[in-house]
């Protein structure tokens, strides 16, 4: 099997040609350093990526604020990291990237929001 990817570990943002068989990686082209490498083989064994949702917010102008991970996450637990988003309920006002949610599962990303939501008027 052959895919590309585009290493995400520094700005270059160089162009990887991946060859692998199953969790196998049999060449990796592209890469201008040894990091390039190890991130290509873990898109093979442990593909990560960034989970968004939504996050119920409470007496706020909307009832719903845009969240992310500030991290990718393993693709394997990305159904458990929606799982925690899910049950969570946040208080406005919430401000755009304030961590709603620390270390989430213990995977090294935290759940940011990515927009405002102001506190309504009473
Ligand atoms: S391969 Fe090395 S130089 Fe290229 S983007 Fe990845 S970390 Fe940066």
């Amino acid at each position: 099997m052959k895919s590309e990817y585009i290493c995400t570990v520094c700005p270059n943002g160089c162009e990887l040609s991946v060859e692998y068989e199953g969790e196998t990686m049999i060449s990796c082209t592209g890469n201008l350093c040894r990091r390039g490498f190890e991130y290509a083989k873990s898109m093979i064994t442990d593909p990560m990526r960034s989970v968004t949702s939504s996050v119920l917010v409470e007496g706020g102008v909307m009832p719903l604020v845009s969240v992310r991970t500030s991290a990718p996450v393993s693709k394997k637990r990305m159904f458990d990291v929606v799982d925690v988003v899910k049950s969570m309920k946040v208080k406005a006002p919430v401000a755009m990237g304030q961590v709603l949610c620390e270390n989430v599962l213990g995977l090294g990303a935290d759940i940011i929001a990515t927009r405002t939501v102001e506190a309504a008027e009473k």
